[in-house]
């Protein structure tokens, strides 16, 4: 077992302590997993190996989700894989088909809501090189703090004409003098003080730790006002109550505050958000938004740098932090070795700094950005390039590594 090749990450309240050789779990994925797998662990490697002269290593060690767990074990997601990730305190997957029907959800989701990991974390930047649709794309440079467990993603809501929903619908009718048409789904959209407070909270301490300087909260609070609204609120709240020292919110500045030194805490009507990324795009440095928003507002600024195929992700929660491609299983091009293997990798890069190996990400980032610099890529980035070399998955790698 590789496994024992290895010593567990452990944790001394918000500090990791990572040993030499730390053992971290890792999902391969289905459809095009184990293409970008094989190619991500050679870059992971190598950057450790040359960062740190050799001396640390990552123990990889292989849990199982999706198709290959249904094979070998007859479940989607055995409690095997959960507890792992749990004990080793961080992981890595690649993407994860959502079977279609059978009643079963979507591993991401359950992932999500039973490690609770309340945080989907997406930095979106620009890599120099690749192909975007707009003029300045070197202006997006943000981090989004998506809430991830509440939301219209609860997950409470029911069908138009069932038993349940007529149930619900005559229960506004009655106990609250709300009229519902009757043929009407149902969808609950609940939004706590404790799921906002912590996602915020976890936003301005990422600010602090990594010199970001604006924090936006994003909502729709002019009509959701107790749901969304209330998201604002509590946000300042969290800023004003427990960060006073570190943030100004822009209405003190209104009244002469001064921003210097400090983390600025606005926030953003969504719809005017999504101008606002495109035509002040360098305003814009770090977002917290509830799930739904988040949702959106994360898949147009990557679409605005490049595309889904560069945009890493994690999920993370006080204990456990998931580190994951923020793109499909594209089936299509399952073992073929011709699709992009960028997003696991830049969550790899996401992973090694969240575990203080800063030094290994800055090698993974600046030898990626070197690769598509000289335009060697990978299909995806070569069919909107002039003059660029096209790379099969495998050979992607070898080029960044031999640009690090
Ligand atoms: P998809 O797998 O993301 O693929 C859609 C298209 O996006 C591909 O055909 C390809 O476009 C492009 N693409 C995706 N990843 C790429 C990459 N790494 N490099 C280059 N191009 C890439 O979306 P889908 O077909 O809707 O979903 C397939 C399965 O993935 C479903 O079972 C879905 O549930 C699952 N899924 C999983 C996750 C996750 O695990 N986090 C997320 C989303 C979807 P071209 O054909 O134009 O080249």
């Amino acid at each position: 077992m590789p496994h024992s090749a290895g010593t567990l990450i452990a944790r001394d309240g918000d500090r990791f302590l990572v040993p030499d050789n730390p053992i971290v779990p890792f999902i391969q994925g289905d459809g095009t997993g184990p293409d970008i797998w094989c190619a991500s662990v050679r870059v992971f490697d190598a950057a450790v190996a040359k960062a740190f002269d050799n001396a640390r290593r990552v123990v990889w060690f292989e849990i199982l989700a999706g198709e290959k767990a249904k094979a070998q074990t007859n479940e989607w997601l055995p409690k095997e894989t959960i507890e792992a990730i749990r004990t080793h305190k961080v992981a890595i997957k690649g993407p994860l088909t959502t079977p279609v029907g059978g009643g079963i959800r979507s591993l991401n989701v359950t992932l999500r809501q039973v490690l609770d990991l309340y945080a989907c974390i997406r930095p979106v930047r620009y890599f120099d090189g690749t192909p975007a649709p707009v003029r300045h794309p070197e202006q997006m440079n943000v981090v989004i703090f998506r809430e991830n467990t509440e939301d219209v993603y609860a997950g409470i809501e029911w069908a138009c004409g069932t038993d349940e929903a007529a149930k619900v619908i005559e229960f506004l009718e009655r106990e609250m003098g709300q009229t519902v048409r009757p043929d009407s789904g149902i969808g609950i959209k609940p939004i706590s003080l404790t799921g906002s407070k912590r996602l915020v909270r976890m936003a301005l301490r990422y600010a602090q730790a990594n010199g970001r300087e604006t924090l936006t909260l994003v909502h729709k609070g002019n009509i959701m006002k107790f749901t969304e609204g209330a998201f604002r609120d509590w946000g300042y709240e969290v800023a004003t109550e427990e960060f006073r020292d570190d943030v100004v919110t822009e209405e003190e500045t209104w009244h002469g505050a001064s921003r210097e030194g400090k983390i600025l805490v606005n926030d953003r009507i969504a719809d005017s958000m999504f101008q606002q990324v495109l035509t002040r795009t360098a305003d814009y440095d770090m977002f917290a938004t509830p799930n739904l928003n988040g949702d959106y507002l994360s898949d147009a600024c990557a679409a605005q740098v490049g595309g889904l195929g560069m945009a890493p992700g994690a999920n993370i929660g006080d204990e456990v932090g998931l580190f994951e491609a923020t793109h499909g299983t594209a089936p299509k091009y399952a073992g073929k070795d011709v699709i992009n293997p960028s997003s696991v990798i830049l969550s790899g890069a996401m992973m090694f700094r969240h575990l203080g190996w800063g030094a290994a990400a800055d090698r993974i980032e600046t030898a990626l950005e070197r690769t598509v610099q000289q335009k060697k890529v990978t299909y995806d980035l070569a069919r909107q390039m002039d003059g660029a070399t096209k790379l099969r998955t495998s050979e992607f790698a070898d080029a960044i590594i031999a640009n690090m």
